[in-house]
């Protein structure tokens, strides 16, 4: 298939709809303030959940997913750890040429056929529409889990004007399982599937764009300097995975070898070429700082 051929690990088709149940526990997770405040969850609810609302005609979602888990881990156990998520190239890129070739196909191929690229950066609840597609389903993390790629998977949308074959959704496979909840240093995972950016530990590293970082979280971040991958980590469908195969997905050389000192000794130039073309940049050479200040206790 096309989507396996342009490097993504699966894909699945889902009808462009409403959907009601997640579009209630946005809002309820809205009303209890769980967004710690992010206005970009607050605007466009609607288009959140329904894609017709996104685009004009939309009659398909096409989910895909990319595997981004690599096998080897920082060698300095005593570092600021990175999370996966960030080891490569900004994955917005990554995922969205990809995916523009993938519609150029599906254009080619069906006359009249046409769509809109998405990646994480827009107003969709990707991963609900990936799990409806029968691509995983939602783990008690609130992440999406798959049996064969776990957690470690990027995920990217095509909304398409065409009727598609839909794929059915997959069980749950979470069970009795609740080592995420309990792994969690912060007790961000409040319940299964709800998760507080109040008190989660890759809101406040990446997302949160103040000078202030949580007093009542600290010495509670377990080192993690940017993102975290713990209640991932914990996770049994997690234990077996293979690495991906995407070159521009692989780290800088030097970045799983950093010593703590180095970390904490960074400086802008450093910065630049170790997260040149990542996501991590988005952040600011600032940002990162104020979180290696966090974690040292300044
Ligand atoms: S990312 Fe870290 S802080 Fe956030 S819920 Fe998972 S374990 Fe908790
Ligand atoms: S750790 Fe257990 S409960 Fe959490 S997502 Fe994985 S399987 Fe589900």
């Amino acid at each position: 298939m096309e989507a396996l051929r342009l490097g993504f690990d699966d894909c699945g088709i889902s009808r462009a709809d409403f959907l009601e149940f997640d579009s209630e526990r946005l809002k309820t997770w809205l009303e209890k303030g769980y967004h710690a405040g992010l206005g970009y969850m607050e605007r466009n609810k609607d288009k959140r959940t329904d894609p017709r609302k996104l685009v004009e005609g939309a009659k398909s979602v096409v989910s895909v997913i990319m595997n981004y888990f690599h096998s080897q881990n920082q060698q300095d156990h005593g570092a600021p750890v990175i999370s996966k998520y960030y080891y490569g190239k900004d994955h917005h890129q990554v995922v969205k040429k990809r995916l523009s070739e993938l519609l150029l196909f599906i254009r080619k191929m069906i006359p009249g056929s046409d769509g809109r690229v998405f990646t994480d950066s827009v107003p969709l609840l990707e991963k609900a529409f990936a799990a409806r597609s029968g691509l995983g389903w939602i783990g008690k993390n609130s992440l999406l889990l798959t049996k064969k790629y776990g957690s470690f998977i990027y995920i990217g949308d095509l909304i398409v004007n065409i009727e598609l074959e839909y794929d059915i959704p997959v069980k749950d496979h979470c069970g009795t399982c609740e080592k995420c909840i309990r792994a969690c240093p912060t007790r961000a995972l409040i319940g299964e599937r709800i998760l507080d950016l109040n008190r989660c530990i890759s809101f406040h590293t990446i997302e949160n764009k103040t000078d202030s970082m949580p007093e009542n979280l600290r010495g509670l971040f377990r080192n993690r300097v940017f993102g975290c991958d713990i209640c991932q980590d914990v996770c049994p469908w997690n234990r077996k995975l293979k690495s991906h195969a995407v070159e521009e997905l692989n780290p800088h050389p030097d970045l799983l070898y950093m010593s703590n000192r180095e970390w904490h000794s960074i400086n802008r130039e450093r910065f630049n070429e170790l997260f040149k073309g990542s996501a991590v940049k988005r952040a600011k050479f600032e940002g990162l700082r104020r979180n290696l200040d966090f974690l040292a206790g300044s």
